[in-house]
């Protein structure tokens, strides 16, 4: 059995086998949940992360921890929102699913994920998490992970996760 749970914290304390980075296409770090877990995991993870030619949206790529309690750093790049009419929702499609594939090649069974596209890329919340649970909803079911965490970062963010937790009758 899979739990699907959100958790208001921040995503760099959590003792998974991966959190995952909402990440830019250079993967050399940047603001928000990039900098804190590029600060947490301290300066070899900016020289691993040098070494793969940056990474295309909607693709993901993975790294050690290092200092992080989570054993592993799924990068990811979702959309930039530019209006909904530009293949954002494909493109944050492919970026969860991406990191699910790569934690199954890992055989990793527990993942962490922000709300990948929701800060400075300006992604509406509320269609972000819609995409992320129903994505973790398919994963439950083909089995193999035992937790997927989605982790709002305030209470206003964790409230959007619940009511489409609940709307998707998850959780
Ligand atoms: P993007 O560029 O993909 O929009 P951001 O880092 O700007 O990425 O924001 C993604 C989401 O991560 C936002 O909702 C932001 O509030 C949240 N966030 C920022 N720092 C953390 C953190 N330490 N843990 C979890 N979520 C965080």
């Amino acid at each position: 059995m899979t739990s699907i749970e959100i958790i208001q914290t921040d995503i760099t304390t959590l003792a998974v086998d991966a959190i995952v980075n909402a990440a830019n296409n250079t993967l050399l770090g940047g603001g928000g949940v990039d900098g804190a877990i590029h600060r947490a995991a301290g300066p070899q993870l900016v020289q691993e992360c040098s070494a793969l030619g940056g990474c295309p949206t909607g693709e993901a790529k993975i790294t050690k921890g290092y200092r992080l309690p989570a054993k592993h750093v799924i990068h990811t790049v979702g959309p930039v929102w530019h209006g909904g009419d530009k293949g954002e929702p494909r493109l944050l499609e492919n970026a969860y699913r991406n990191c699910f594939r790569v934690a199954r090649h890992h055989n990793l069974t527990s993942i962490a994920f922000p709300a990948i596209s929701a800060g400075v890329y300006g992604y509406p919340m509320a269609d972000g998490a819609k995409i992320a649970l129903s994505i973790a909803s398919e994963e439950a079911a083909k089995g193999g992970f035992e937790r997927i965490i989605f982790v709002p970062f305030n209470s206003q963010a964790e409230k959007v996760y619940r009511d489409a937790a609940a709307a998707l009758g998850i959780g």
